[in-house]
């Protein structure tokens, strides 16, 4: 009886989740052109040439762009730069001109459009409308967000926005826990936030933004595993996903590594020290997929790049696509097909 119990809750978090990834994939599919579907296919295939022949050839446009409204945050969470206030990029916040100048740019062929990289996007006093306007120019949307800005206003501005996903990040399910990570960060209020959304969008029979309850599995909250999955389930967020922890000094091991491994990056290699799990190739699609900018409008390779050490071309002088094909992206790449060891962000990357 027991274990039918524990399958059927199985099933029902299978069939969620394959439900919650077809609503997604639909709209996602509804905002396709065919030009961005030729363009897709152009980056994939150079991509695998470009490994047979050792030598990088981009023959498409971004895919996707991940674009940072500001690198303010509320929060101090200890592995992010943001939050230690650990920058040696200058912080701000996204114009609305640069915005709409690079959307008006790439709206033919960029198929996503993650409007995050570091800090948190709702302090961004124009966040909402730069969602809007990228929706409106017929480019899907996702951010990432503490959720601890979804008072009443900014639900109903986010229910108009068009955004098509949200992530939330919420890493304990007891705010003992949960500020360990998230440090001055308070539950209660993104959990308020949260059933202020879902039952919002209920009422205005919406099925957009999807809802996505992201949990870093960390030495601290993994225990409340099952009690999240719980939590999760009462409050329908449309998904539950259970993340690693990328960690800068990861080689004498650290707290934050799960006893868990398989929700661990890291294996202990013997003598209290820990390495990649996974070996990294000489690869990455992420290099042929899309860029990241920072507020200022500085390209860098993606987002691991977090204190924009590789920058790749100004968006404020320079369009994407001219960025895109530039030298220095062509050198980046080519040491990345040559040995990504040399790259210091690639170095403790899983991709
Ligand atoms: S850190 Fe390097 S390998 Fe990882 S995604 Fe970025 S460019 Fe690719």
């Amino acid at each position: 009886m027991v274990s039918f119990g524990v399958a059927s809750s199985r099933l029902n978090a299978v069939f969620s989740e394959v439900k919650n990834k077809w609503i997604t994939g639909l709209a996602f599919f509804r905002y396709l052109t065919l030009q961005k579907v030729i363009n897709y296919l152009l980056l994939r295939s150079s991509f695998h040439l470009s490994q047979l022949l050792q030598k990088p050839l981009v023959w498409g446009k971004p895919t996707t762009l991940s674009i940072e409204p500001t690198t303010s945050c509320n929060l101090r969470c200890p592995e992010c730069p943001s939050g230690l206030r650990s920058f040696t990029r200058p912080t701000g916040m996204l114009q609305e001109q640069l915005f709409e100048r690079v959307i008006d740019q790439v709206k033919g062929h960029l198929s996503w459009l993650h409007l995050y990289f570091q800090g948190e996007p709702f302090l961004n006093p124009r966040f909402m409308e730069m969602v809007n306007y990228a929706d409106s120019k017929g480019i899907f949307t996702s951010t990432s967000t503490n959720a601890h800005y979804l008072g009443e206003k900014q639900v109903t501005e986010v229910l108009k926005s068009g955004l098509k996903q949200l992530i939330v990040s919420m890493d304990g399910i007891t705010q003992e826990v949960y500020e360990q990570y998230r440090v001055g960060g308070n539950l209660e209020k993104v959990q308020e936030g949260l059933k202020l959304l879902v039952s919002e969008r209920g009422k205005a029979k919406q099925n957009f933004p999807r809802i996505v309850l992201q949990f870093l599995v960390t030495g601290q909250n993994e225990h409340q595993l099952h009690a999240l999955k719980s939590w999760a389930k009462e409050m329908e967020v449309d998904e539950l996903q259970l993340k690693t922890t990328q960690i800068y000094d990861f080689e004498s091991g650290s707290d934050l590594i799960p006893s868990d491994l398989g929700y661990s990056r890291y294996i202990p290699v013997g003598q209290g020290k820990w390495a990649l799990k996974k070996k990294p190739e000489n690869k990455c699609w992420r290099m042929w997929q899309g860029a990241v900018a920072t507020w200022d409008g500085k390209v860098v390779p993606c987002c691991f790049d977090k204190d924009a050490s590789h920058v790749m071309g100004e968006l404020k002088n320079q369009s994407l696509a001219a960025i895109w094909g530039s030298i220095s992206y062509f050198n980046f790449r080519k040491q990345l097909l040559a040995d990504r060891t040399q790259i210091e962000i690639c170095r403790n990357c899983t991709e």
